[in-house]
């Protein structure tokens, strides 16, 4: 697989939850380096939908604005102890087939009509849960992304190899308060092998699994140093799709 630009690499900034920062903090430092990158909103989140129109201009700008769901369900199960903002009405394996299609459709209508439409826009599952029910099942969560999206994020690290990815079950290494060494090397990794890293954030600067502005920005400078593909999430699934054999 070639990479534009004879890239060595690719690498997807991937941003989840909608959080207010990552408009004020995080695209205006991707966008001084010309870098565009994919936004995954929880479409029915109160804090998603007060900077709605900011949301609209950032995609008309060229950067992704993915779904990662409309109420942000995850499994309880995969907690020794549930965290209390996962609500027992937001537990997936208690969840029936048709709640779940319905889910992720009224989140994909709702980019659609208040962010515009993007045939290629793709998912994040929250919390990285991809089944419903007990004992878990994959096929009707699978079924209501396919539906809408082509590719879809999971967590578990990486890099992707270009060449046997599954798109619907993209790895992405999470960034928990992460210093820049650890950051700069999860992409470097991906060097070697003309792979594909994903990471996976949520704060830049604020309080939820943070990110140190400062950290966010020299990383940056050092994608642009190094010469990467640096593009949403969606542009280099389809570059996948549309160049492998
Ligand atoms: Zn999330």
């Amino acid at each position: 697989m070639r990479w534009p630009f004879q890239a060595p690499a690719a690498v997807s900034l991937t941003y989840d939850d909608g959080l207010p920062d990552n408009l004020d903090r995080a695209i205006p430092d991707l966008e001084d380096l010309g870098f565009r990158a994919t936004f995954y909103l929880t479409t029915g989140k109160r804090c998603v939908r007060r900077r709605r129109l900011d949301w609209r201009r950032a995609f008309e700008r060229g950067h992704e604005i993915g779904s990662h769901s409309a109420s942000h369900p995850c499994r309880a199960d995969a907690y020794a102890r549930p965290p209390r903002w996962l609500a027992r009405d937001l537990r997936l394996e208690g969840w029936p087939p048709d709640r779940i299609s319905r889910e992720v459709g009224e989140a994909a209508l709702w980019l659609k009509e208040e962010i515009g439409d993007d045939p290629w826009r793709t998912y994040a599952y929250p919390c990285c849960a991809t089944s419903i029910g007990s004992p878990p099942d994959e096929g009707p969560y699978d079924e209501a992304v396919r539906r809408h999206h082509f590719a879809a994020r999971v967590g578990g690290g990486g890099p992707n190899d270009p060449g046997s990815v599954d798109l619907l079950r993209v790895r992405s290494f999470p960034c928990v308060h992460p210093s820049f060494r650890e950051l700069a090397g999860y992409c470097d990794a991906a060097r070697p092998g003309g792979g594909w890293t994903v990471l996976m954030f949520h704060s830049i600067g604020g309080w939820r699994i943070r990110t140190r502005r400062s950290v966010h920005r020299e990383l940056l400078d050092h994608l642009a140093r190094g010469g990467f593909w640096v593009a949403p999430l969606r542009d280099v699934a389809r570059h996948i799709l549309e160049n492998r054999g």
